[in-house]
């Protein structure tokens, strides 16, 4: 019997390495539907290859043109398309990799319906942590997460007893402005800031990368995926993307997983647990990768990392707010509307304005989350 997957995100950098597991997993694993904003190319090239049952486009001219090119196939629009090919009865496990906010109500409508969640898109858990963890309980429903960090301590936290935790050290690559000075970092271009040193990805994690708010998110991710607290989420500056995360226990042990800087093994990983596969990756050569460095982060020249943490201190629905928020100031940056060292500058006074919200219903978050989009747009 195969895996029967919707994936949620197809066209996107996570989307089509998916599909790459998939490909090389044919016999384990199928396609029932796609879904994408709006490259509709692209994704009738991958129905071709993958003959999903429907796919949802969620741009509603894009969504119309493809019906017309394939009357063959089931095309699904919009927000409630999304949700559909999420909930889909056939579908076993639904990999979450749209990218921002706008995966979320997809991926709880994928949970409310009981599916598994490989999580790529962690901005579903810094927008709505308490409220999609709570729920993924009550579905009795996995969440397995595809951020190579969180797999990483997934793996490390396999068989032991999560209370005997003491620490999670996430590692982070440093971005392409590790070694800028804080006068270099007043000028740079939208270019040096998509040109990652170890990881190829989408645009918007890119840059969050670049300014560290990308640890940031997954500092949030850890604390609703693991139950640890902030106080106890340590980040550390490791260039080589070697070790991709670590786990210290009470005794002092630390565990570490490793391999190389690829996002296939924890697309792989979320896809066979709890089993392991033999994939189509090489074997990591440690005579040739044989440097491990390690630093600390500097929060005054990357202050998103501080902020996150900030917000997740805060509780409620701050880090909902700082997530939307990021998300317009990043794209307002990609836009040469505003410098890359404003995100920061205007994140900072932006989240001073949010009064948090505890408890919040999913209303609640989608209303905080619009608000910010909107106090950013014009900030
Ligand atoms: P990407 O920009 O390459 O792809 C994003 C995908 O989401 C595309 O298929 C796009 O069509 C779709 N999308 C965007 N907006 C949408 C909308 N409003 N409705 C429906 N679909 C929409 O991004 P990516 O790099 O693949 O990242 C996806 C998610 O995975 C992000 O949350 C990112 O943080 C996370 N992630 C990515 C990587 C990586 O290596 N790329 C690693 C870890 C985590
Ligand atoms: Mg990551």
């Amino acid at each position: 019997m195969t895996k029967k997957i919707t994936l949620l995100g197809s066209t996107g950098s996570i989307g089509t390495s998916t599909l790459d597991v998939v490909r090389h997993f044919s016999d384990s694993f199928s396609i029932t539907a796609l879904a994408a904003h709006s490259n509709i190319d692209l994704l009738e090239k991958q129905i071709d290859e993958f003959s999903p049952k429907l796919v949802a486009v969620a741009d509603k001219t894009r969504a119309a043109e493809l019906k017309k090119r394939r009357p063959d196939i089931t095309v699904v629009a919009g927000p409630e398309g999304l949700e559909e090919v999420a909930s889909h009865e056939e579908v076993d496990i639904v990999v979450s990799a749209i990218v921002g906010a706008a995966g979320l109500q997809p991926t709880v409508a994928a949970i409310n319906a009981g599916k598994d969640i490989a999580l790529a898109n962690k901005e579903v858990l810094v927008a709505a942590g308490e409220f999609v963890t709570t729920l993924a309980k009550e579905k009795g429903v996995k969440l397995l997460p595809v951020d190579s960090e969180h797999c990483a301590i997934f793996q490390c936290l396999q068989g032991e007893d999560t209370k005997s935790v003491r620490r999670l050290i996430i590692t982070a690559s440093g971005g392409p402005f590790r070694k800028y000075s804080t006068e270099d970092l007043e000028n740079v271009t939208i270019e040096d800031a998509l040109n990652h040193p170890t990881w190829s990805m989408g645009a918007k994690i890119t840059v969050d990368s670049s300014t560290l708010m990308n640890k940031g998110l997954e500092v949030i991710e850890a604390h609703w995926l693991f139950g640890v607290d902030a106080e106890n989420i340590d980040v550390v500056v490791h260039p080589q993307s070697i070790i991709h995360s670590m786990v210290e226990f009470d005794d002092m042990s630390v565990m570490a997983q490793m391999g190389m800087p690829t996002m296939v093994l924890p697309i792989q990983y979320a896809l066979t647990y709890p089993n392991r596969t033999k994939g189509f990756l090489a074997p990591f050569d440690f005579t040739k990768n044989h440097t491990i460095e390690m630093f600390p982060p500097d929060t005054k020249k990357f202050p998103c990392l501080a902020l996150a943490y900030e917000a997740l201190k805060t509780g409620g629905t701050m880090s909902c707010y700082m997530n939307a928020a990021n998300e317009i100031l990043v794209n307002r940056f990609l836009n040469k509307e505003i410098r890359w060292c404003d995100i920061p500058r205007k994140l900072e006074k932006l989240m001073e304005q949010h009064d948090a919200i505890s408890n919040a219903t999913l209303e609640t978050i989608i209303a905080v989350d619009e608000n910010a989009r909107k106090e950013a747009a014009s900030a």
